[in-house]
């Protein structure tokens, strides 16, 4: 949070000179171009821009799905390489097992990663109860609504502890009202576990009211995105006064 900013462990992120480009008919069409980028811990960071500019490229290179060409992203100044659990993703499309249960299907991630069964459906329950969900743990995806299946999704992601939550689009899919009970989900849940959380998203009102600074990407490759800063009484909640927004 800007201003009173919350004491966090960890969860900083610096980007220095990030540059990503992809093959297109033989010639190298550049997307990330010598990005610098710092993240608090605990800051809620919101990725604004013209469909195609990058947006999803910059969160998959933060979450280790994609390789940068060049540049580093350190967290907690330390460069990161690949997947690791202290960040988290969440898609669009929470695409759940559809043969787990909820339980199953946030289970399964910690039990890949070595978790024993009783201890890792311990923390998974303490996760879908968060995301309000304990009456449906034994409910399989088909059972369940967008919203309920993206929270699925989020208690998923949540536990494996992550510092960094990223989030592309993750409410994308849901219908007006639903969106707007899950941003207040998100606000909760971004205050309750203390992460750092980054999430790109097309809704500008989305992005002012979660975040504390929204970067707007350029259409133009190779402009430098601004970075717009949030201002706003806290805890956020939409009952309270409007929000202002500040351009640096
Ligand atoms: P945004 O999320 O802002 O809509 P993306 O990061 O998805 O943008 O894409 C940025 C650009 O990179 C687009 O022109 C897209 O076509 C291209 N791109 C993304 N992923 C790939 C890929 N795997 N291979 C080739 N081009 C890609």
């Amino acid at each position: 949070m800007m201003g009173a900013h919350q004491v966090i462990a960890g969860g900083a992120v610096t980007i220095r000179g990030l540059s990503k480009s992809f093959a297109l008919n033989g010639a190298a069409l550049p997307v990330l171009r010598d990005l610098d980028l710092s993240i608090h811990p605990g800051e809620s960071l919101a990725i604004v821009g013209p469909s195609g500019c990058g947006k999803t490229t910059l969160l998959r290179v933060l979450a280790g799905l994609e390789q940068p060409d060049g540049g580093q992203v350190l967290i907690d100044g330390r460069p990161v390489h690949g997947v690791g659990t202290e960040r988290a993703i969440i898609f669009q499309e929470p695409r759940l097992l559809p043969w787990l249960t909820v339980l199953g299907n946030v289970t399964f991630g910690l039990e890949v990663r070595g978790v024993p069964k009783a201890e890792a459906e311990a923390q998974a329950r303490q996760n879908i109860r968060l995301v309000g969900l304990a009456e449906f743990e034994g409910a399989f995806p088909a059972q369940l609504s967008g919203g309920m299946a993206q929270r699925v999704g989020i208690a998923r992601a949540l536990a494996v502890q992550p510092e960094i939550l990223l989030l592309d689009e993750p409410l994308g899919a849901l219908d007006a009202m639903t969106r707007i009970t899950m941003q207040d989900e998100l606000a909760r849940i971004w205050r309750e576990q203390q992460v750092t959380m980054i999430l790109v998203t097309h809704d500008l009102e989305e992005a002012i009211f979660l975040a504390d600074r929204v970067l707007v990407m350029p259409r133009e490759k190779g402009t430098p995105p601004r970075m717009i800063e949030i201002v706003l009484s806290r805890p956020r909640d939409r009952s309270e006064a409007g929000f202002v927004a500040m351009r640096r």
